[in-house]
């Protein structure tokens, strides 16, 4: 496929956000030429997208309709009507990765059925609805934590266990976490993953790319510490202070995911690590993911560009890493919605490696994913302390109404 030659290639990328933005901007590199479908006008990848749909990810016609406008079409997110998807790929249309993983990775409850059948480690888990849960809890009384069940028997339903809905959730919503009895209300309405509580020591994550002709490459395992009230990544740190043969482990399990799905494209891997020094996996994400933004400063290829390779059918690039580094989130303040107004930018700059990105939107809501930081060292201590200044620098609030 010699598309690129061409100049002319026109991809398609579903939703607009961040992911999106930094897709383009390693796609114009290339000279391709780029269309985003978001419902959002105001939406981050707008401002340097080639050309701009709106519609609603979700919506039969204009997924079809904006997949009609395009050689190849990806995604940045996962909540996409795959019906539309299914058709524009039996009509001709290049859509990488493949709709039919989409639709697997799409359900939490299926990714956990593909887990078991190709022995790949996952929490012990079942698959119910919240009303037959309270049901079954309420028949079986309070429960204690049952003796450890082995990868692929059922999870009973006894405490600690976490609720995930099926479908639809996304950083931490959508999830809920049950100790006891006490936690019940925090039940989440819908069909749903029970699975056992993991004792968490690490949660590391391992990005894979895949090509078609089957070449496979993996990012350096990075490792991420959790802000516990906003669920959401606090610090990121690449390489994961890990051992070589954990880090390989967690890197031979993503190589065997993305060759089982045989897919084309960027696959996410979040793992667990828990206190017995097992590596779990907790669940995948077929595109260009958070814990992998480092790399457009710290590794030979950019996670961006390693995913324009591999649905495009070019050779992999490098992924050797350059530099360790800290990244860490540009977050909304808790307690401020509106314009959004930024504090700490020309200190942080001020300090050497630090390099910033704003994703360009333009409303801040408590805890929003506003940008992010990654602070480059040829020492990774000193790269934490100096993300632990820029986080006390960098405030993210809005403009008070006149
Ligand atoms: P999302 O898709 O919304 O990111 P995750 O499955 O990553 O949801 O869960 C969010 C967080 O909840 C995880 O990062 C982890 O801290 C916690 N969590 C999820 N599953 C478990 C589990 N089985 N045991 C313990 N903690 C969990």
């Amino acid at each position: 496929m010699e598309r690129l030659v061409t100049s002319n290639l026109k991809l398609g990328i579903i939703a607009g956000g961040q992911l999106g933005k930094m897709l383009i901007q390693e796609a114009s590199k290339w000279d391709i030429i780029t269309y985003i479908l978001d419902q959002d006008v105001e939406c981050p990848a707008r401002s340097i997208a080639s050309h701009f749909i709106q519609g609603s990810n979700l919506d039969y016609d204009d997924v079809y309709r904006f997949g009609k406008m395009v050689d190849v079409l990806t995604f940045e997110i996962e909540n996409i009507n795959i019906d539309a998807l299914k058709r524009l790929k039996a009509e001709g249309v290049v859509v990488k990765p493949d709709p039919d993983i989409l639709e697997l990775i799409q359900d939490k409850g299926l990714q956990k059925e593909f887990y078991l059948r190709n022995h790949i480690p996952t929490s012990p888990f079942r698959l119910t609805d919240s009303a037959t849960l309270v049901n079954q809890l309420n028949s079986s009384g309070p429960g204690h934590r049952s003796p450890a069940t082995t990868p692929g028997q059922p999870a009973p339903f006894s405490f600690p266990f976490v609720q995930k809905l099926r479908k639809g959730g996304y950083d931490g919503r959508g999830v809920a976490v049950i100790d006891s009895s006490d936690d019940l209300g925090k039940l989440l309405e819908g069909a749903s993953v029970i699975e056992e509580k993991v004792d968490i020591a690490k949660e590391i994550s391992v990005i894979v790319a895949r090509n078609k002709k089957g070449e496979v490459r993996c990012f350096p395992v990075v490792e991420m510490t959790f802000d516990p009230q906003a669920n959401l990544v606090d610090k990121l740190l690449c390489p994961a202070v890990i051992p070589a043969e954990q880090a390989a482990e967690a890197q031979q399990l993503a190589t065997r995911i993305i060759e089982s799905l045989k897919m084309e494209g960027l696959l996410a891997v979040e793992f667990f690590i828990d206190r017995q020094n097992r590596v779990i996996v907790n669940e995948i994400a077929p595109r260009p993911h958070n814990s992998g933004h480092h790399t457009i400063e710290s590794i030979v290829t950019s996670q961006f560009e390693q995913h324009l390779r591999a649905i495009l059918e070019l050779p992999l690039g490098s992924t050797c890493l350059k530099l360790p580094s800290v990244m860490i989130n540009i977050l909304g303040a808790e307690g401020h919605e509106g314009p959004v107004k930024y504090e700490g930018l020309t200190e942080s700059m001020a300090i050497e490696g630090v390099k910033i990105h704003l994703y360009g939107k333009k409303i801040t809501k408590p805890f929003r994913k506003m940008g992010h930081i990654t602070v480059l060292s040829g020492s990774q201590e000193e790269a934490l302390k100096k993300a632990s200044s820029v986080h006390q620098l960098i405030k993210v609030t809005a403009w008070k109404e006149k």
